[in-house]
């Protein structure tokens, strides 16, 4: 399954929570690419761009809320929001 509208970029950007306790999504200062890209209401990073999944830390072109994981202690920034394999690892493992 290919998106031709979802492309990695490496530069200029951050990842960040898209909300306290929502999830990460990279952040960039200039348009990624063409009509890719969200426009964000933050005057330095003002492009809203792919989520990244909470546990592997790999841009995907959506992350799902995951109760299971949300509970992980430590917390850490994004956990509850997890690429679609990791969800499935993680609901998988939850007893
Ligand atoms: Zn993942």
């Amino acid at each position: 399954m290919v998106n031709t509208n979802f492309t990695k970029i490496t530069e200029g950007i951050e990842v960040r929570e898209s909300w306290p306790g929502g999830p990460l999504r990279e952040f960039a200062k200039i348009r990624p690419h063409g009509s890719w890209g969200l426009p964000f209401d933050d005057a330095e990073w003002p492009w809203a761009a792919a989520y990244v999944c909470g546990r592997c830390k790999k841009t995907a072109e959506g992350v799902y809320s995951v109760t299971a994981a949300a509970n992980t202690k430590p917390r850490t920034p994004g956990i509850g929001w997890l690429c679609p394999a990791c969800k499935e690892m993680a609901t998988g493992s939850a007893a």
